[in-house]
């Protein structure tokens, strides 16, 4: 299974890919959790990411089409996977189709987690306390300022990402304000139909 979880920062996509990890034993393939790791071992990506990402902004398309196409070569990647952060521009969604093009693979859905994004900053900093809470590092970009830089950065750039799939027939969208546990029965409804 190769499915894209698609949503503003916030929305639950994170959460969302590790459930259906748990269930279906496929890879979440997280830009921004690699993003995250390449800074922390001070790689040349990391150090050109580290400060677009304390931003809020986009990292270019060239560093994050590589990571992806690297990482979907790994073994892991070969039973299929969830996309989490990834596409974030209408770019990367078509490099993503050469790549899968390339291996003779398909996507099969495309699951957009419908928000209301005035809640989402709420949702954010719950989230960053909750880190604090279990003693693990707070991100950097879950700040409110940062975060609307990151929401601006969604409505300007990843928005237009969904009318890409829905013109291809892939795009399903759910309610993404539900209780954590009726957002994986609303996507595990979804797997169903694919
Ligand atoms: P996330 O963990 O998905 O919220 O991503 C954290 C940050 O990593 C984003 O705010 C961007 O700076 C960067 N990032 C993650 N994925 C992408 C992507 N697909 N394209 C560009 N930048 C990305």
């Amino acid at each position: 299974m190769r499915l894209i979880l698609l949503g503003p920062p916030g929305a639950g996509k994170g959460t969302q890919a590790q459930r259906l990890v748990a269930r279906h034993g496929i890879c979440q393939l997280s830009t921004g959790d690699m993003l995250r790791e390449a800074v922390r071992n001070g790689t040349p990506v990391g150090v050109r990411a580290k400060e677009v990402m304390d931003a809020g902004q986009l990292v270019s398309d060239d560093i994050v089409i590589d990571i992806v196409s690297d990482r979907i070569e790994e073994a892991d990647a070969a039973k299929g996977f969830i996309l989490d952060g990834f596409p974030r521009t209408v770019a990367q969604a078509v490099a993503l189709d050469e790549m899968l093009k390339a291996k003779g693979h398909k996507l099969d859905a495309v699951i957009e987690f419908k928000v209301d994004q005035n809640k989402l900053v709420d949702r954010i900093m719950q989230r960053a306390k909750e880190t604090e809470a279990r003693g693990e590092p707070v991100r950097k970009d879950d700040d409110p300022v940062v975060f609307k830089t990151r929401l601006e950065a969604f409505n300007r750039d990843t928005a237009i990402v969904a009318p890409y799939y829905a013109e291809r027939g892939l795009l399903v969208t759910i309610d993404g304000m539900q209780p954590i546990d009726d957002v994986a029965q609303a996507i595990s409804e979804v797997l169903e139909t694919v």
